[in-house]
């Protein structure tokens, strides 16, 4: 922090009580947002702010609008990705960087991704109104495409600003529309052959940190009655999105040692995967494994046939690289055990992958010391799902999280986040902020 300002301004830093009091009055900014995005991107039931789409345009568009309203500078990348900065008076100080997604799954709620953006606009806001002058640019960031329903492709948005979304991903197509993640960048706006060059509109040395309030998936801060954790790591997966087992349709009276059981041995592979995961468990290792899709082939299954095809999509989420390695080759050698005895061939598909996201512990200590000094009491979590700020890790620049209470869960109409819980968070980032740009 400088001494030498000659702004008659009190360091919010220095003055706990006048900086929450900035933020607190930011409420009706931050319920005012939150309803213009709710209005506008309906999905009946839920909300519909589709990657790419008209849902998630119209929420980029608010943001534009708000930074217009405010004063606040506009950019936006190749990927379409949308910048709000306050500009710093240092233009080589590295900037802050804020925020989070502004898509949906489909009939998802109001508050997921859109908590971080706006959640940085409010820090900014209360800031501005303490007369602060940042010495670095501190810019809220409405991140595309980070719900990978639509694309089945993670962090799009994020890792096309670091120059590092990998090869294929341009060419996947919207599960909806079958129309590719370049044709529909490029209809809103964005340059998909500069990502594929890997351009980098976001260089990792400019950026002192990337900060990502986001309401908790789960609800752990409702059972432990708190409304803020600061997270202590985003989890890295391997993904296998479109597996198949090819076995043999038989009659269901064929004895065991003629068949070619895709089911059993796709239901195999999944009571093999559960136990490898109570096994880390017991260890206390944090793992999660899903098998959302799951089924035997609608178009030939019944009743008197035994299945001779299966198809699986396949999650594997950890907190630690070398866990996700281990459990691979485990799953790997299952099946190679289970083709031999149960006569049946895994075409496991494309396989995706993110990495590990470690949060960077100076900030994470910083933004506790923060919440206590706001009488804010606060967890640490693991965080359940994958965030754009893993992708910000990976690319070295230091992340932190911050998980508002939420009651109902995530990715459904019925998300429940309390603005005072949200507030809370903005408070803690706020002065987290504040000492970094003063
Ligand atoms: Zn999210």
């Amino acid at each position: 922090m400088t001494s030498s300002t000659e702004t008659a301004h009190v360091s919010p830093a220095k003055s706990a009580s006048t900086l929450k009091s900035a933020v607190l009055a930011q409420r009706a900014l931050a319920e005012r947002l939150f309803a213009t995005l709710a209005n506008g991107s309906q999905g009946n039931p839920g909300i519909m702010r589709d990657t790419f789409g008209p849902g998630e345009n119209f929420a980029h568009g608010v943001l534009t609008d708000f930074a217009a309203e405010a004063g606040l500078a506009v950019s936006k990348d190749f990927a379409a990705n949308t910048y709000v900065t306050w500009r710093g008076s240092e233009p080589n100080a590295p900037r802050i960087l804020m925020g989070s997604h502004l898509d949906s799954v489909p009939h998802g709620g109001n508050f997921d991704g859109a908590a971080g953006v706006i959640a940085g606009l409010v820090v900014i806001e209360a800031l501005r109104s303490l007369g602060v002058r940042p010495r670095r640019d501190v810019t809220v960031m409405g991140v595309r495409a980070e719900e990978s329903v639509w694309f089945q492709v993670s962090y799009v948005g994020s890792r096309s600003a670091l120059g590092r979304l990998p090869d294929g991903a341009l060419e996947a197509k919207r599960i909806d529309n079958g129309k590719s993640l370049a044709a529909h960048i490029a209809e809103c706006g964005g340059d998909p052959d500069a990502i594929r060059r890997r351009e980098r509109h976001l260089d990792p040395a400019t950026i002192r940190a990337f900060l990502e309030v986001h309401i908790e998936q789960a609800p752990s801060l409702v059972e432990s009655h708190l409304p803020l954790a600061i997270c202590s790591g985003v989890p890295g997966n391997f993904r296998y999105p479109n597996a198949r087992i090819v076995g043999r349709h038989d009659h269901v009276g064929t004895p065991r040692r003629f068949r070619h059981d895709a089911a059993m041995a796709g239901a195999e592979l999944a009571m093999t995967l559960d136990r490898i995961w109570e096994e880390e468990e017991k260890a206390g290792v944090p793992l999660a494994v899903t098998f959302g899709r799951f089924h035997t082939d609608a178009a030939a299954h019944g009743m008197t046939i035994v299945p001779g095809a299966f198809a699986f999509s396949l999650d594997v989420r950890a907190y630690d690289a070398a866990v996700l390695e281990r459990v691979e080759k485990q799953m790997l050698a299952a099946i190679a055990g289970i083709e031999a005895r149960r006569r049946v061939t895994f075409e496991l598909g494309a396989r995706a992958s993110a990495a590990v996201g470690k949060v960077d512990p100076a900030i994470v200590a910083a933004l506790e010391a923060g919440a206590a000094r706001h009488d804010i009491a606060t967890m640490r979590l693991g965080s359940p799902a994958s965030h754009d700020s893993a992708a910000f890790a990976e690319a070295g620049i230091p992340m932190a999280m911050l998980f508002v209470r939420n009651e109902h869960g995530s990715h459904n109409p019925m998300e429940a986040m309390e603005i005072d819980d949200f507030l809370a968070a903005c408070t803690v980032l706020a002065d987290w902020v504040a000492a970094e740009v003063t």
